[in-house]
């Protein structure tokens, strides 16, 4: 249901956007955007649930189409997937994200400014993803302490073997790893103790439905209280209202995400934020 749902999403992004181009024109437009200034990171800031204290920020590319417009960032990572781009693509977001950190946190020395990336599984399974990792961590100067790179239950699927040797490797280096999306796939909560995971999101649906099914917040909550036993921290994405907040923070989420807090923002945005005494 979950790959059925993916291609049905990005058929119809296909067919939002103006009269139908046809996809392998997306395809090539991916490596004109990376050559070009199409793309741009946006970044959406991490709060502590109990206090709204800015505790980091995800990284979302943008991607606007000379023609077309603004690009889903699932299309655009789908067509860079299948033209064997997403290695560009996502080195492309990671290395600019990195230098954006290095700017907020040379400005602020004493912030403590986690960094969310988000990684394909095809861009994970790339030869020597460690290897690239490391790469752009020497030569960015980003702290890998501070780098958290979010990935998708479905990547874990696969290859079990292979994965857990390269979320090993990655872990190695300092960086963290999120478990994205969580409860939207095929999920088990024993990945949670499988995989070398420290954060788990809980998907904005869970979020959205725990006002009014009260089986949602159930199964957030046991998300949170196992996760908590395996001592890895639970964030809450999509939270849009103050009675969210307030149902996650209940359920034990430790950090949110939403609307409520901040939406997406350019770089610069988050740096005037960082400028303000209580930051976000
Ligand atoms: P995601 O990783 O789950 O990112 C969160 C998405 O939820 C973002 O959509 C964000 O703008 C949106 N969002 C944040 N707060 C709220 C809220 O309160 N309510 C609602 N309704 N939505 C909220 P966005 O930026 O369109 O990105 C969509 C997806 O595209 C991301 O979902 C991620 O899976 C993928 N993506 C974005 N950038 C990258 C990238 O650089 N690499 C990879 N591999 N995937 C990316
Ligand atoms: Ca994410
Ligand atoms: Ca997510
Ligand atoms: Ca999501």
């Amino acid at each position: 249901a979950k790959r059925l749902g993916g291609a049905t999403h990005q058929v119809l992004d296909l067919r939002a956007s103006r009269v139908g181009l046809a996809s392998d024109q997306l395809e090539a437009d991916v490596r004109a955007a990376l050559d070009t200034d199409q793309l741009a990171v946006a970044y959406q800031p991490i709060v502590r649930a109990a206090d709204g204290q800015l505790k980091g920020v995800e990284a979302l590319m943008r991607w606007t189409h000379p023609d077309r417009g603004p690009i889903s960032p699932h299309a655009a990572i789908a067509a860079a997937e299948r033209i064997g781009a997403i290695d560009s693509l996502g080195g492309w977001v990671l290395t600019r994200s990195c230098e954006d950190w290095l700017g907020w946190t040379t400005a602020h020395p004493d912030l403590a400014l986690d960094l969310s990336v988000n990684v394909s599984g095809r861009q994970l399974m790339a030869r020597d993803y460690p290897g690239t990792l490391e790469r752009v961590l020497d030569s960015t100067g980003m702290d890998p302490q501070a780098l958290v790179l979010e990935v998708t239950e479905g990547i874990l699927l696969e290859e079990s073997g292979r994965i857990v040797r390269t979320l090993a490797a990655i872990r190695d280096l300092g960086v963290r790893l999120a478990l994205d999306d969580f409860g939207t796939g095929f999920c088990s909560l024993t990945y949670l103790r499988r995989f070398p995971i420290d954060i788990v999101k809980i998907d904005q649906s869970f979020v959205a439905e725990m006002g009014t099914d009260p089986a949602s917040g159930a199964i957030v909550e046991a998300i949170a209280r196992l996760a908590h036993v395996l001592n890895l921290s639970v964030t809450a994405e999509g939270v849009e209202t103050e009675e969210q907040r307030a149902g996650v923070l209940d359920v034990g989420c430790d950090l949110a995400q939403g609307y409520l807090f901040a939406r997406p923002m350019a770089a610069a945005d988050l740096a005037a934020r960082l400028e303000r005494p209580d930051g976000v």
